[in-house]
């Protein structure tokens, strides 16, 4: 199956008329059904809420459009947080799941009235002798043995998150007994899981477990945050899940662990990926063609501006423009400019013949992006757009630009003093 875009090569060349590639766009209404969609699979949960992963797509037009649509925000660091500040989010509208936290990452969370969200039994005591416990506390949970497994994430075992089962009762009594009043469970078992089965199998694990600490320990839980994890396809054979089923099946548990025990339990999100990966797009145009003992095609954006394929391997399906129904019959490398060899967006691919000036898609890059990006080798990262349901396209950050690369330097300074 061939993947579509929702803009046509007339738009693209209007964009790219007044604004140069690479840049990224993000579809507003594509967000914005998703958004919408995932809070009418949960809508039967009083309570439910997405906390979107700042890390996916930290751009403050963004942010205020989840914002709108009812998100609050995942964050992991001072800047996230403050990024949240400025678009409005805050008290317990953001979680903070972060691990190996700082004091001023602990501070600057507690002084918005965040939720903290606590990776490891030994930070109880660090909170509590810097900061001071708040009267919300979550924990994250990490069993070890469940089995879901996935790439990016590994095995649960050896992942670094979380605790294991008694540091988490442990945790739980503490807390209580230093007078934290509220309660929540985290945990995060994937990455980009395409089955529609692991949240009601979390949901599962999760929910027996509050009541087994609600038994042993007297504490209750009032909410479970189900984290982030829901894929996405990248692949064109691959797809997508069915939020709406997920709703009705995590629905399901519930009314059979929770509703019997007479308990109300507010269910949370924390997707990243899932929220905007498919709806932001990286524009590039061919600028080389280069014949040795492979077939390279050069475009003029590099992993500096999308790393996954990079770093992980990872495929990002292509859309050569205005070529979408042409026979893919050339066997090409897609590469950037670093110095780098693995700086390739696509290996051994067939694609149309690509044409220097074509603009080439990169599909779903809206979530760990832009955001990843980097200036390895000098190179500047690039500009982001929103394409509106207006129609409009409003610039939401600027290209670097030389003065950025130096803003942190004082070279001018280093020269004088030689
Ligand atoms: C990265 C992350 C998320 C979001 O993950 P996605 O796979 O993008 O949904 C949520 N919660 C935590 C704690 C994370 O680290």
């Amino acid at each position: 199956m061939e993947k579509t875009l929702p803009f046509t090569k007339q738009d693209a060349l209007r964009w790219t008329a007044e604004h140069p590639t690479p840049f990224y766009v993000y579809d507003e209404r594509g967000i914005e059904k998703c958004v919408t969609d995932l809070y009418k699979a949960f809508a039967w949960n009083e309570g439910f809420k997405e906390y979107f992963a700042v890390k996916a797509l930290p751009n403050p037009a963004i942010l205020r459009l989840l914002k709108s649509l009812g998100c609050g925000a995942d964050c992991a660091s001072v800047p996230e947080l403050v990024l949240c500040e400025k678009v409005g989010i805050q008290g317990e509208d953001i979680m903070f799941s972060s691990n190996e936290t700082t004091e001023t990452e602990y501070r600057t969370a507690k002084a918005m009235g965040a939720i903290l969200n606590l990776d490891d039994i030994t930070h109880i005591e660090f909170v509590e002798n810097t900061v001071g416990l708040p009267d919300t506390v979550c924990c994250r949970y990490n069993p070890g043995s469940f089995q879901i497994t996935n790439d990016i994430m590994g095995h649960l075992y050896d992942t670094k998150f979380g605790m294991t089962l008694p540091q988490l009762k442990e945790a739980y009594r503490v807390l209580k007994e230093k007078g934290v009043k509220r309660f929540g469970l985290h945990a995060m078992l994937a990455s980009c899981s395409l089955d529609d089965n692991y949240y009601p199998n979390l949901a599962r694990e999760l929910f027996r477990l509050i009541l087994e600490i609600r038994e042993e320990i007297g504490v209750t839980i009032e909410f479970v945050d189900l984290s982030g994890g829901i894929g996405i396809p990248y692949l064109p054979q691959e797809k997508p899940v069915d939020i709406m089923k997920i709703g009705a099946m995590v629905r399901e548990v519930y009314d059979q662990v929770i509703t019997p025990a007479g308990m109300k339990v507010a269910l949370f999100t924390e997707m990243g990926r899932y929220i905007t990966g498919p709806y932001g797009y990286l524009l590039t145009t061919a600028i080389h063609y280069k014949h040795i003992y492979k077939e390279y095609v050069g475009v003029d954006a590099s992993c500096c501006d999308l790393m996954r394929p990079a770093m992980y391997g990872a495929y990002h399906h292509l859309t050569v423009l205005g070529k979408e129904n042409a026979p893919k019959d050339t066997k090409v490398d897609v590469v950037g400019s670093l110095c780098e060899n693995n700086d390739k967006f696509a290996v051994d691919r067939l694609l149309p013949r690509i044409d220097l000036g074509d603009l080439l898609v990169i599909h779903d890059a809206g979530a760990h992006g832009h955001a990843m990006g980097y200036n390895y080798n000098g190179k500047l990262r690039c500009a982001e757009y929103l394409w509106k349901k207006d129609g409009s396209f409003q610039m939401i950050r600027r290209a670097e630009t030389l003065d950025d690369y130096f803003v942190t330097l004082d070279v001018d300074e280093e020269f004088s003093k030689q």
